[in-house]
């Protein structure tokens, strides 16, 4: 590869101007890098956010129509791109082929569900308790918004949120990880194929301490959406406290996937092994909490190492059960939870080495710990890796008091066979997304999205029926008529 520019800033494409270079790894074979380039400084992250903020105006202006037809044409353009942009997902972040090629096509259907948004983002006209005026609210974009994003679902997250920036009608400045530069990088050259004018979105690739730093505190930018760990997301809330713009975080998860004695045992046990091991337990909603009812837990437990331990593990390109962590801090992470849970007391039933057969890459067998208490680390603190911590429970209320009894707030799930006891859950627990009788992972992207506690700023959730409240201004009209 060796085109360099990386910088998408007021209609060019140009090279980054600091000194520090940004090397895209394979996690599968790290030793060879894919490829190198000059990052972005902060001047040209500060020339980002003003060529966004002149183009917002006219932007603005556009009807409707014309917006829902450039974003229409970007879904087009990306399922015409599927398998080029499914391996430079997998060759990049590492996940298997299988799953890349899903999320490419997810990016699509929010993109082409997300441009309804252009003329959907309406107001209200409520009764009037005067009948001299008229009363009525309409929406109007906040002007130029910061989107900072993360690795682990690097086509997906910024998909929704520039779809959503766009079809309201505000200008962006796209900060992505700097774990998925080359994703990042084709799916901006998709939009701006489809015809979006010069400023509109622009792109900078760079650290986070300096370029998203600039993207988030510099005073043209009128919102920010960011996901990704709860400290960066804290942090970035912080600094911008002061000036009182809309800040949606969307950040880190523990999620407890809770299994009562009248469940489908073998349901729960392979929503289990799906929610902690699939995608290498890089996701948000990743299952790390599997708590299970005494009288079950034995069985339970078996099953999940059983089928932990029948996964495979490999290369994203081999399309196997489980890929590598992304990087090599990740990986690093991993088995720093494997030693720090061990040493806490917990009993480690299978995984927490490297695979035998795989000789490089940031590779771990899928981890199952037992006799995890809560005040341990391990089931209070987020691994971001294929590492499940087994809690057992000697009733609902027990099952309930423990799930609730972390800072995060994302996604749970019950299994059981008694509604009443699953409606209490969905009342009890706090999660932003539950589930009953399913994984803690996956989403349809016509429901809303979002966290609770120190799993989001609960500003407004992504997706579903209404995400562009977040990007709009919504105005109230008392019109008395001369
Ligand atoms: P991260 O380290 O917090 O980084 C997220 C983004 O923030 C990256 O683009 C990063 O840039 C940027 N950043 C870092 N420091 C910054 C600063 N001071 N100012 C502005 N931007 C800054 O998270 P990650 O490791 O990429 O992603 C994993 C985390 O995301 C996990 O905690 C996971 O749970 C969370 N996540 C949450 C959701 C959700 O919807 N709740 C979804 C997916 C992931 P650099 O890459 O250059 O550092």
């Amino acid at each position: 590869m060796t085109d360099t520019k990386y910088q998408y800033i007021d209609g060019e494409w140009i090279e980054g101007e600091s000194d520090e270079t940004m090397t895209v790894r394979d996690p599968a074979a790290p030793d060879d890098p894919v490829i190198s380039f000059p990052q972005a400084d902060r001047a040209q992250a500060k020339a980002a956010v003003e060529a966004a903020d002149a183009a917002s105006d006219e932007w603005a202006a556009t009807t409707p129509d014309e917006r829902d037809t450039i974003l229409y044409d970007v879904a087009d353009r990306i399922e015409d791109n599927l398998d080029e942009l499914a391996a430079t997902l997998t060759r990049e972040e590492g996940k298997p082929i299988s799953s890349s090629r899903a999320e490419v096509s997810r990016a699509a259907e929010l993109f082409r569900y997300i441009a309804s948004y252009a003329r959907t983002a309406t107001g209200d006209t409520v009764p009037s308790s005067d009948p001299e005026t008229f009363t009525y609210t309409f929406r109007e974009p906040l002007g130029t918004v910061a989107l900072v994003t993360p690795w682990n679902f690097p086509i997906a997250t910024p998909s929704w949120k520039l779809a959503t920036a766009l079809a309201t009608g505000n200008t962006v400045v796209f900060k992505p990880s700097s774990e998925t530069p080359m994703i990042a990088k084709r799916l901006v050259e998709l939009i701006e194929a489809a015809g979006l004018p010069d400023g509109v979105l622009n792109l900078v690739v760079g650290s986070g301490s300096t370029v998203g730093d600039e993207v988030t505190t510099n005073e043209r930018i009128d919102g920010i959406s960011f996901t990704g760990s709860t400290g960066t997301g804290q942090h970035i809330a912080e600094s911008v406290a002061d000036r009182g713009i809309p800040v949606q975080t969307e950040m880190g998860g523990k999620n407890p996937l809770v299994v009562m004695p009248d469940a489908d045992l073998d349901a729960a046990a392979d929503a289990a092994v799906a929610g902690a091991f699939g995608l290498t337990g890089q996701a948000c909603t990743a299952t790390s909490r599997l708590i299970v009812h005494e009288d079950v837990a034995d069985e339970v437990t078996e099953a999940v190492v059983e089928r932990a331990e029948s996964l495979s593990i490999g290369p994203g390109m081999d399309d196997p059960d489980m890929g590598p962590a992304v990087s090599a801090d990740q990986d690093e992470t991993n088995f720093e939870y494997v030693d720090v849970a061990a040493d806490d007391g917990a009993t480690l039933l299978t995984g927490g080495s490297r695979p035998e057969d795989i000789d490089s890459g940031y590779f771990i067998e899928p981890t199952v710990f037992g006799d995890v208490e809560s005040e341990m680390q391990i089931a209070q603190e987020e691994v971001f890796g294929p590492v499940l911590s087994v809690m057992e429970v000697g009733d609902f209320t027990e099952a309930v008091a423990v799930a609730n009894d972390v800072a995060f707030g994302l996604s749970a799930s019950i299994f059981t066979s008694d509604m009443a006891a699953a409606r209490q859950f969905t009342e009890q627990v706090e999660a932003g997304v539950i589930k009953v009788n399913g994984t803690t992972t996956g989403s349809q992207i016509q429901m809303p999205f979002g966290g609770m506690k120190a799993s989001s700023s609960e500003q407004a959730k992504e997706m579903g029926q209404r995400a562009y409240e977040f990007y709009t201004h919504e105005k109230v009209v008392y019109r008395t008529d001369p």
